[in-house]
């Protein structure tokens, strides 16, 4: 007997009588004698006992080198072949672990079956051949097919079932997925689903929680789609179950069909990186770890930890609070089990009225939905809306089980005037979450839909439930514990917080809490800002020069411009003065304020210039000095020669002072030691670098990418949406884009301005922020703290001495809101009744705030609409312009003068940002419009629907003097005006224009 046979079934047995199947086999063995082969083959419907016969016919039947052509059969058999890599050891070790385990207790995978096969009447047993065929042989499918039509699908389906047995386990989690897509619309699949979820995926995360890691990075693999047949086919099996579907609306099909098409693209964007050979799924499998995404979001079943239940406990009693525990406490979960909660125990008639989670951001709500997909059980169902793209429309909302959106969405929504709405009061749902609730003052969203809820008080239906998460209440300015106290009182009465605040008390939670939050290890490096080198001595002697000249010639005395030369520039201040000074010249009769303003102008762009200096390369310093403001400046008088020759003069320096080994700025030097010895203790390191500017930013991602050691880690901007200067913003899918490739580690150091990555964005393995020089308030430095999630984080402060002294003022801050968060939870405690009672006089105040400032707009906007002619005069050289009467409103956003008047007074240069887009799509700057007499700018010429060029006026060129008065203005704004220009009909104007020629 063949001792190496004999071993093999020995150890393999298990293996073979679950997965083995011998048909196939035998027309690859023809050693076989024919008794055994009838044999199999009458016990077609018997896998069992076929495998038990051809077992004992390889022992018996007394063939040299049987062991060796059984091997060779199973390489040659395409759907058994992994039997035979796994009997070889060429899969990897922990998938072997894994077979094993199944193999060892595949009675009760059996037994799995034996409970849910009675039930599987429901199901059609067509369907379930469709999902299986991709691992069906083409015999086995035919087989089965005719099994069904003869059989029918109840008598089919154990066949059916005994036969998927056999096969490799992928089938499974496809099994699973697609129920799962097809959100269970039967209850039995659900079942089923369920229970092989728990079979296959989770029962052993439960008992063996070390392993997480590792079955976390099989289940990637178990989850991916293995044949693009076999996917597309399914979407029939799901269309049907959907129409099936007896209490589906029209509504919540469109939804779901929506939801699907996303998966769809989804999938086949990572269909397109798999291979879709059969062969080579099995190498899918041993590449565990590769990172992949994740393609469904398996609902874990997470158990909360004991500090969770704290924080959950008061709100699943159905009371209004506010949950606050550090970045990494793991809210989110706490939310999600408050959730389910929520619709475990409510009435059937509250089921109905759902639950709406709102974050402050769009980025924001794609990762808590994702994050929701996983805590939640599959049954309930999760979408994001957002005021963007295809989930900008609230339809449906109300049939999913939690919407997360952000708030300005719903607000438009009850504010429009359209019939047809979606949502008409708050009160239609059961429940609010507010992430990042400490927004919740003054005029953000959160708390503009808090009053829509408090204008419900007295409606009949039932206010929604309200809960805040967050890990700061925030003081703002406060600094006493009275003030602060009283701050957080009233973030407590914005969000009808009656319950108060919820905070980790219990010692035994709080230790528990401590492990699990990751406190990072922070140290400081102070900046070096006494620089002193040829460079800045160059832009501060200019800027000397030019307020020498200024104090020479200006008749009316300028206020002294801030010390530039001090070692700590603060930049705000200066621009400040500059600001203020240019308003003032505005202002001025002076037959002197043009080159006044002149002067200023060059000190302000010296002053950009020195500022960038601090932060970053004399490169990127040099490239500010250059400023394009200064593009358009004249040389009519002898200052403004002055000025424009020192300038050139400076410019030419300072560009050969840029390789000067003197000039390089030492911090850069210690953010790259940093950065360094990180990747040398953690080669797979995630670094953000946190600045206070989109234009630093910029400038330090470039330094990095030319520098040798540290462009190989792919240096990436992540910043807010907002513009500012002359940077864009990243839209929100750019910044999930940028996240993604962290997250994977395409870009390993992310340079973000504090308000884009500081609030709430998950970066788990992210092991070292740098705070280079931002100020930032206590929210803010408890936010940014907790981005250093990977646990032996680091946080290293590089700041001037003004921000540490900020920062130090900040730590106290910290404390003294943590301190007042406990006295808060105390004096709820203790005093619920006069606590109630503050937060009703806090409420009544807010509101009363509120409509206080609503009048003044109201009032202010009835001082704009006065109809009384102003004139408008070059805000530098007072040239006359043209007269309020001769300007028209078109698009409701831009104010045009058409008058060939107007067109003589001014000239055209250059745009930097030619043919970028306007507000509202139709407009595209073509060139700026600036004052033929001075070169001031006064606004741009912008082409309408690629035909039409129209000069557009930007307020903030002119002066403003009131006709009859004589009054004069300085306005930045146009909200801000005196006067509103007339309305006109774009097309009005287009005729005029084509008459014209
Ligand atoms: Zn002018």
């Amino acid at each position: 007997m063949d001792s190496e046979l004999q071993r093999c079934i020995t150890n393999y047995r298990p293996l073979f009588v679950y997965f083995l199947t011998p048909l196939p086999l035998l027309e690859l063995m023809p050693t076989l004698r024919d008794e055994a082969r009838k044999q199999i083959q009458d016990l077609r419907d018997r896998p069992r006992e076929q495998v038990d016969i051809f077992l004992k016919e390889l022992l018996e039947c007394g063939e040299k080198g049987i062991y060796r052509s059984f091997l060779d059969a199973l390489n040659k058999s395409e759907d058994q072949r992994w039997i035979h890599d796994f009997m070889i050891g060429n899969l990897s070790n922990e998938l072997t672990d894994k077979f094993i385990y199944h193999i060892e207790n595949a009675e009760a995978f059996k037994k799995l079956f034996d409970i849910i096969l009675p039930q599987l009447n429901v199901i059609d047993a067509r369907t379930l051949v469709t999902v299986l065929r991709p691992w069906l042989s083409k015999g086995e499918n035919d087989d089965l097919n005719e099994k069904c039509k003869s059989l029918g699908s109840t008598f089919a389906l154990p066949y059916i079932i005994s036969s998927a047995l056999r096969k490799k386990p992928t089938w499974i989690k496809e099994l699973y997925k697609h129920t799962k897509e097809a959100n269970y619309s039967n209850e039995v699949e659900g079942k089923l689903a369920k229970a092989l979820a728990d079979y296959f995926i989770f029962d052993e995360n439960k008992e063996n929680a070390e392993k997480e890691e590792a079955m976390d990075s099989i289940e990637c693999n178990f989850l991916q789609p293995s044949t693009s047949s076999g996917y597309f086919e399914l979407h029939g099996f799901i269309n049907k179950h959907k129409n099936d579907a007896e209490n589906s609306t029209p509504n919540e099909q469109q939804m779901e069909l929506d939801h699907e098409e996303q998966n769809a693209q989804e999938d086949c964007e990572d269909l397109d990186q798999m291979s879709l050979d059969s062969d080579e799924i099995v190498d899918d499998m041993i590449d565990i770890g590769s990172g992949k995404k994740q393609l469904c979001y398996p609902f874990k079943n997470y158990e909360l930890r004991g500090y969770q239940h704290e924080l959950a406990n008061l709100a699943k009693r159905g009371k209004n609070v506010i949950i606050c525990a550090p970045p990494g406490a793991g809210k989110t979960l706490v939310a999600a089990n408050i959730i389910q909660n929520y619709y475990e125990t409510c009435g059937n008639e509250e089921t109905k009225r759902k639950v709406l989670f709102f974050t402050p951001t769009i980025v924001l709500a794609q990762q808590q939905n994702d994050r929701f997909k996983e805590y939640l059980p599959s049954k309930y169902i999760t979408d994001y809306r957002c005021g963007n793209g295809d989930n900008a429309s609230l339809l449906g909302v109300k049939d999913l089980d939690v919407v997360v959106l952000t708030p300005k969405l719903l607000l438009n929504e009850l504010n429009s005037d359209d019939k047809q709405k979606f949502v008409y009061k708050l009160n239609e749902f059961g429940m609010l979450i507010y992430d990042e609730c400490h927004h919740c003052r003054g005029g953000h969203p959160y708390n503009n839909l808090m009053r829509k809820y408090f204008g419900l008080q007295n409606d009949l239906d039932k206010l929604p439930q309200i809960i805040g998460l967050t890990a700061t209440l925030g003081i703002g300015k406060a600094k006493t514990k009275d003030a602060a106290l009283q701050e957080m009182k009233q973030l407590c009465a914005n969000l009808n917080a009656v319950a108060g605040v919820v905070t980790v008390r219990d010692s035994q939670n709080k230790k528990e809490m401590e492990k699990h939050i990751a406190n990072p290890d922070e140290s400081r490096l102070p900046m070096n800002m006494e620089r002193g080198d040829p460079f800045f001595k160059e832009v501060t002697a200019l800027m000397k020069n030019i307020e020498q000249v200024m104090k020479h010639f200006a008749e009316e005395p300028i206020s002294q411009a801030p010390d530039y030369k001090h070692d700590d520039f603060d930049k705000n201040m200066f621009k400040r003065w500059c600001v203020e000074t240019k308003n003032e010249l505005t202002l001025s009769e002076s037959s002197h304020s043009r080159d006044a303003r002149s002067c200023i102008e060059y000190l302000e762009v010296c002053g950009d210039a020195l500022d960038v200096y601090y932060i970053c390369r004399p490169e990127a310093a040099l490239k500010t000095f250059m400023g394009e403001t200064l593009d358009t400046q004249k040389q009519d008088t002898p200052i403004e020669t002055f000025l424009f020759q020192h300038h050139s003069d400076a410019m030419d320096k300072l560009k050969k002072l840029c390789d000067d080994p003197r000039c390089a700025n030492p911090n850069l030097a210690k953010i790259k030691n940093c950065i360094l010895k990180k990747f040398a203790e953690v080669p797979n390191s995630r670094i953000m670098l946190m600045t206070q500017m989109k234009i630093y930013a910029y400038a330090l991602k470039d330094w990095m990418n030319e520098d040798d050691k540290l462009k190989v880690f792919q240096p990436e901007v992540f910043t807010g949406k907002q513009p500012s200067r002359d940077i864009r913003g990243l839209t929100p899918q750019a910044q999930q884009a940028i996240m993604k490739s962290f997250k994977s580690g395409q870009h390993k150091i992310l340079i973000s301005t504090p308000h884009a990555a500081g609030e709430g964005i998950d970066v788990a393995d992210c092991n070292l922020v740098i705070n280079y020089n931002f100020l930032q308030n206590e929210s803010l430095t408890v936010q940014i703290k907790g981005r250093v999630r990977k646990r032996g984080g680091e946080m290293v402060h590089i700041s001037s001495d003004r921000v540490e002294r900020r920062d130090r003022l900040n730590f106290y801050k910290t404390h003294l809101m943590n301190e007042c968060t406990d006295m808060l939870a105390n004096f709820v405690q203790e005093n619920q009744a006069s606590y109630r009672e503050e937060l009703i006089s806090l409420n009544k105040l807010d509101m009363k705030q509120f409509q206080l400032e609503v009048l003044k707009k109201l009032k202010e906007a009835q001082v704009q609409k006065r109809n009384d002619e102003f004139l408008l005069q070059c805000a530098k050289c007072k040239e006359f312009a043209c007269s309020s009467y001769d300007l028209g409103l078109v698009d409701n956003q831009h104010r045009i003068n058409i008058t060939p008047e107007f067109r003589q007074k001014y000239e055209i240069k250059e745009h930097p940002r030619k043919d970028k887009r306007l507000m509202g799509r139709d407009w595209r700057k073509i060139s700026k419009v600036v004052c033929k007499k001075c070169g001031h700018e006064w606004g741009i010429e912008a082409q309408y629907k690629g035909a039409f060029i129209l000069p557009l006026i930007k307020i903030e060129g002119f002066r403003i003097t009131e006709k009859a008065t004589k009054r004069p203005y300085v306005v930045r704004r146009w909200k801000n005006a005196p006067f509103v220009p007339q309305e006109i009909d774009i097309s009005v104007v287009l005729r005029q224009l084509v008459d014209d020629e």
